[in-house]
């Protein structure tokens, strides 16, 4: 572990070190460089250290004049010469020995981030209900909100279980079902409810008890009246935000809405978007019933 330490800050107080850096490493890049076939068994184990290494250290980037661009770990534990090839730095602009000092206060596009960002992140396929989230005429935190809940990532009692980190996963709801994602927004008795009250003057739609959250929000996708459409989709995001903030309320013991209160925050919230968003106030000209949508509960 010393000897890595004496090599990633290029100390020259140790004759060791400047024989590395000058004779073995010759400008290479220590921390991708693959181990040579017929290197000595210290030099081995030293390569070998490397992750292990790189899991207890963290850059400073400072002025980032000393630190490389390309080649050092100063990016999430990891360097952004991985997984990409040579051409792909060609083609950016830059340079193998640009130092990050080269792209701070730079406006010149020594980096073109987008190839970066395009070479090094996680591809999964495109989910079918994403237009079903990420909608024109959407409120920022609702939106975040319905996505982490679709994707499932909501600290759920479920969730937290398989984390042993509850004690119980009782709804705080109805406290008759297991708090999952479906159960608490969909199938728990509360919320359905309060969802079916809210929908009731926006569409006729049903939902059956295999349904899950991604199936609502493609079920009211599909509807054709494209106000309508938008309507009932902002409505749930709406409303999931106000089930999550009640339940966390109940958890946290910072008390109970009740489901009048509960409709009453979420059609407040609905109104204020609908009444102040241009696209809403042309559409309801063309169709005054979608007012009484948003008055039902006056
Ligand atoms: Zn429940």
């Amino acid at each position: 572990m010393y000897y890595v330490w004496l090599i990633i800050n290029k100390d020259e107080s140790s004759l060791w070190s400047r024989w590395v850096l000058s004779t073995v490493l010759k400008n290479k890049p220590f921390w991708i460089i693959t181990t040579p076939f017929d290197c000595s068994w210290i030099w081995r184990q030293i390569l070998a250290l490397r992750d292990e290494v790189l899991s207890h250290i963290s850059y400073d980037i400072g002025r980032g004049d000393s630190i490389s661009l390309w080649f050092d770990p100063w990016c999430h534990s990891s360097t952004l010469a991985t997984g990409l090839s040579d051409p792909i730095i060609g083609y950016s602009y830059s340079n193998p020995g640009a130092r990050v000092s080269d792209i701070i206060g730079r406006a010149c596009p020594l980096v073109n981030v987008r190839w970066i960002w395009d070479s090094i992140r996680r591809r999964t396929a495109v989910t079918p209900w994403w237009k079903a989230v990420w909608f024109k005429h959407g409120i920022p935190r609702f939106r975040t909100h319905s996505w982490l809940l679709c994707l499932g990532r909501l600290g759920t009692l479920d969730r937290l279980d398989n984390w042993n980190i509850t004690d119980t996963t009782l709804c705080y709801l109805c406290v008759g079902g297991v708090e999952s994602h479906n159960h608490l927004f969909l199938h728990c008795p509360y919320a359905s409810f309060t969802l079916g009250h809210l929908l009731h003057s926006i569409t006729t739609i049903t939902i059956p008890p295999s349904w899950a959250w991604t199936d609502l929000l493609l079920g009211l996708f599909a509807l054709e009246n494209p106000t309508r459409r938008l309507l009932a989709l902002l409505a749930v995001q709406i409303f999931a935000y106000h089930i999550w903030r009640e339940r966390n309320a109940r958890r946290h013991g910072k008390g109970v809405f009740g489901p009048r209160l509960l409709l009453h925050g979420i059609i407040t919230d609905l109104r204020a978007r609908v009444l102040t968003e241009p696209w809403f106030t042309t559409a309801m000209t063309y169709d005054p019933q979608l007012i009484s949508c948003i008055t039902y509960f006056e």
